[in-house]
């Protein structure tokens, strides 16, 4: 598992830019909705975009929040949290500080009801923000961890998010240490981590089985969940593709929606006839 390290942040190379018109978003949403409803089972993998409505920036476009200022490869990297903790910390404590107060979107509350309704078996995310899990989503599988949780690496000791903030708070270098002294680590993969094995291995199988799998804001660039509609295509799969800017499996979705990913999930909603009941319709916190 050697080649699974994230922070490697390898590139997929520039494939086709994906010109091929596709039909106008209402009518690739009545297509995305007939092979949902054809398909046995359907899988969603999401990454940066589906959580930007909330009002988390996509690190990777350029001048945005907090990684404008920092190279994230040299803060949020797992050398950094070993040999100099408060420097980490005071980097990572602003990252909490971004996204702990953030809410679900209704792009989110929207693949909550379809697994709900029994038309989504789960979600794969590179999102670290839980915000699917606050959506109302049960099967999420988090590839790159989340910010719920942090743990010692030391004695393996794991706290909740809040006791984690209220023990860094108390830090006078603002580092939060466990019971045992040792500083925690956020259960997130640092650059330079390999991803989660249990977690990926899961996300290969539901990829591999998924008849259908929705890709939904994300570039597809970072492996090994770049590799995750490969898996679908090979074994006689489809994929649909609802992200704004364009990726290198575009040509090779049955369904290409370029939209508002807010705009695009409600259009299917729509043409499924799912209900979301809650949150409410507010599209978050930005929009
Ligand atoms: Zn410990």
């Amino acid at each position: 598992m050697s080649d699974r390290a994230v922070g490697d942040h390898q590139r997929a190379g520039d494939g086709p830019s994906g010109t091929v018109s596709g039909p106008t978003t209402e009518g690739a949403a009545q297509r995305l909705a007939e092979l949902i409803r054809q398909a046995k089972s359907v899988v969603a993998l999401t990454g940066a975009g589906i959580s930007v409505p909330s009002g988390i920036p996509d690190f990777r476009s350029p001048q945005t929040g907090l990684w404008s200022q920092v190279d994230p490869m040299e803060v949020a990297h797992i050398s950094v949290f070993r040999r100099d903790p408060e420097r980490f910390w005071s980097f990572y404590g602003r990252r909490f500080d971004a996204l702990e107060d953030k809410r679900p979107n209704r792009a989110h509350a929207i693949l909550a009801a379809l697994e709900r309704e029994g038309r989504l078996d789960a979600v794969i995310t590179q999102n670290i923000d839980r915000l699917h899990g606050r959506a109302g989503s049960r099967q999420v599988i988090e590839v790159h961890g989340s910010i719920a949780s942090s743990s010692c690496l030391r004695c393996g000791g794991r706290f909740p998010l809040d006791e984690v903030r209220r023990r860094q708070a108390l830090a006078a270098n603002g580092v939060p240490l466990c019971d045992c002294e040792a500083p925690l680590k956020p259960d997130v993969v640092l650059f330079g981590e390999l991803l989660p094995v249990a977690a990926i291995e899961r996300a290969e199988q539901l990829a591999a089985a998924a008849d259908l799998l929705l890709c939904i804001g994300s570039s597809l660039e970072v492996y090994p969940v770049a590799g995750l509609p490969e898996l679908t295509l090979a074994a006689g799969g489809r994929i649909a593709i609802i992200t704004q800017g364009p990726t290198r499996l575009d040509h090779l979705a049955a369904v290409r929606m370029r939209g508002d990913v807010v705009e695009e999930l409600e259009a299917l909603r729509l043409a499924l006839g799912v209900e979301v009941w809650a949150p409410s319709r507010n599209t978050g916190s930005l929009a």
